[in-house]
């Protein structure tokens, strides 16, 4: 087949040109980048060659190579992994299949140029970044069992080639063609011997495969030979020392160590937050080496994304992506699990029955919470940083985790009528409120402004009593779970009856009630006349300023959950809630005033009654039923007041 040219695809066109002008200030990056493909390569060919007897691939001296010309200024990375069929290649490395991308280029439309460098750390370019460094790229590959190879190769611009290749050997080749060294905006000398060799041990020396240069050697003249001459020899050397990171105990490895290797498995660029490091002896013995990033992935929120938990056996590579090892809640978890005592050609369906497998996700799974416990006790900073990106996530396991929802909860924090701008551990709330609160209230909506001004917080408000504001989807879910915290119940203010009244307020009870009698005509009359929408009327005590709300049974869906259910599609009857009339608000006591004897007519009033419902359920930030039936109504009794 004689040589084809392809479009990049649009995505891929832009994030390239973003390599090729450079944003991005650690170019020395792109070696860490190809290292880390090359070593997942050659993983995976292991694994394929064991799963599959007849493989036609020789997997007796797995390995990666460099190959520096310095004289022609190139560097080939190579490696004897799985390669790619020519489809592949089209699909993996003229695309980008990355979730999130869109969003990328959303953001960079939006930011300044010198800022894009960051975005373009937080994403991870992965194989592109060798434009960075590079001209022109040259990528042979063969998949392992098929015979012919593909040679992929670009400069950057808007196309590549393609070529069919007769003898190419097993794996994968990138040969990149140097841009002229450029200490000053960082790029290296990718030709020099000495640079590649600190490259790999800063970058790369963890790689479980090793990584081999061929290099001069000088060998001194044999002093028992007479005349004899020193030569130059040609050896290989592996740059890399393999050494499994999570094997050595915390204290020998460096915090650079550390977030080399974090971002090797994780295929980011940022440092990890947070490192936990675990070695287990015992029954099921295991090591694990645990990443909380600092920066959320593109695609946290997104279904098809891959967990970024690695299984090994024995320092072996057996799988990514082992869901089975952390549950969803924890999803940004990232990093390695190495178990003693499994098999080394396990698979999914048996890690999903595995007893060992289950007995270490729970521990891994208390470890995180209890990381997460100890950022909120003694970083304050940094766990601020955790929860902007985390948080929403994190929260979730309050719904689908019940064996620790406690310690989530304990680790969590959230927006209260406290302060405008610092969230509120439920700890915190506790030690604030008065002796015989014996509950903890909160409210949720849509976002905290919405919350704010819904008149269910006035009464809450006046007598100081603290409310959480809930306003993420998931709240909505977990608080109504029925969990507690310290024994005391979580009780929503736009639920049930309140009674904050204390010692001293200055209504008797004989006042109350007395009250209660002379309103009862008119409440059972606009139960009647607003039928529809509200299931009862009744006197408040959570207003004070307000004439009316809405408020729900112990048990009914808030509006927001309502809302919820219906964007998922799922049937949701129409549930009728409470409307709470404040006695001591004008309009109320005037309604209560032309009211009148149980007997009388009321037409007349109908209109101010349906007005006072609306209020309330627009107060809230609710939608009403019929808008323009309301706004016909306020105009007429608009028309009424000026006439
Ligand atoms: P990422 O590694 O973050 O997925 P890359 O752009 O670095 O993104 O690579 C895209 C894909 O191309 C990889 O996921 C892998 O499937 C394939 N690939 C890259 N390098 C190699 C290689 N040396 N051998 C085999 N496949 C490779």
């Amino acid at each position: 087949m004689t040589s084809q040219v392809y479009e990049f695809q649009a995505q891929a066109r832009q994030l390239l040109d973003l390599m090729v002008h450079s944003i991005y200030s650690n170019k020395d990056s792109f070696l860490r980048e190809l290292i880390s493909n090359a070593s997942d390569a050659v993983d995976k060919l292991r694994l394929e060659g064991l799963r599959d007897k007849d493989l036609d691939a020789d997997i007796s001296d797995l390995a990666i190579r460099l190959t520096p010309d310095a004289e022609a200024r190139t560097l080939t990375v190579s490696d004897n992994g799985i390669g790619m069929t020519r489809d592949e290649v089209i699909d993996l490395i003229g695309t980008v299949a990355k979730s999130g991308t869109d969003e990328l280029r959303r953001k960079l439309a939006e930011t300044d140029a010198k800022d894009a460098g960051e975005l373009i750390g937080q994403f991870g370019i992965g194989f592109y970044s060798v434009f960075m460094v590079a001209d022109s790229v040259e990528l042979v590959t063969r998949k392992a069992g098929e015979s012919v190879g593909t040679r992929w190769s670009s400069t950057g611009d808007g196309t590549y080639t393609l070529d069919e290749v007769a003898d190419a050997p097993q794996g994968t080749a990138i040969t990149l063609s140097l841009k002229p060294v450029d200490d000053e905006n960082a790029v290296h000398d990718y030709a020099d011997q000495n640079v590649l060799r600190r490259l790999v041990k800063k970058y790369s020396d963890f790689i479980s495969w090793p990584i081999r240069m061929t290099v001069t050697k000088q060998v001194p003249a044999d002093p028992d030979i007479e005349g004899a001459e020193p030569t130059v020899e040609e050896v290989d050397e592996t740059l890399n020392s393999q050494k499994a990171l999570w094997a050595k105990s915390p204290g020998e490895v460096s915090d650079e160590e550390y977030a080399e290797f974090y971002r090797h498995v994780s295929h980011a660029w940022d440092d990890p937050l947070e490192t936990i490091s675990l070695h287990a002896e015992g029954t099921f013995e295991y090591q694990a080496l645990l990443f909380i990033p600092t920066q959320a992935p593109f695609d946290l929120f997104m279904r098809e994304r891959a967990s970024g938990i690695h299984l090994y056996v024995k320092r072996v590579f057996i799988m990514d992506d082992a869901t089975e090892l952390m549950p969803e809640y924890l999803r940004f978890v990232q990093g390695v699990v190495d178990a003693a005592d499994l098999s080394l050609n396990v698979s999914r369906e048996i890690l999903q029955q595995d007893r060992q497998i289950r007995a270490i996700r729970r521990r891994l799974v208390k470890k995180v919470i209890s990381s997460v416990q100890e950022l909120q006790d003694r970083r304050p900073e940094d766990y601020q940083t955790f929860w902007g990106n985390f948080g929403r996530v994190f929260k979730e396991g309050l719904i689908n985790d019940q064996d620790n929802a406690k310690a989530i909860l304990k680790a969590s924090v959230f927006a209260s009528t406290n302060s405008e701008t610092e969230p509120t551990t439920l700890v915190d709330y506790l030690s604030r409120c008065k002796p015989e609160q014996d509950v903890i209230y909160y409210m949720t909506g849509e976002s905290r402004t919405q919350i704010e001004r819904s008149p269910h917080l006035e009464a809450f408000r006046a007598k100081g009593i603290e409310v959480l504001l809930l306003s993420d989807p998931v709240d909505e879910v977990w608080v109504s779970s029925g969990i507690d915290f310290e024994g005391k119940q979580l009780v929503s203010v736009a639920k049930g009856v309140v009674d904050l009244d204390d010692a001293d307020a200055a209504d008797t009870d004989e006042d109350k009630s007395k009250r209660d009698e002379q309103f009862a005509p008119l409440l059972s009359w606009m139960g009647q006349t607003l039928a529809d929408d509200v299931s009862e009327v009744r006197l408040s005590s959570r207003l004070t300023e307000s004439a009316a709300c809405l408020v729900g049974d112990d048990f009914s869906m808030t509006p927001q959950l309502e809302k919820l259910y219906r964007a998922s599609g799922q049937p949701v009857p129409k549930s009728k809630r409470i409307l709470e009339l404040n006695p001591d608000n004008a309009l109320v006591t005037a309604l209560q005033g032309r009211f009148g004897g149980a007997d009388d007519d009321h037409a007349a009033l109908e209109p101010t009654a349906k007005l006072v419902y609306a209020t309330a359920v627009l107060a809230e930030g609710g939608d009403l039923d019929d808008p323009a039936e309301v706004a016909k109504l306020l105009a007429e009794t608009l028309t009424r007041t000026l006439g």
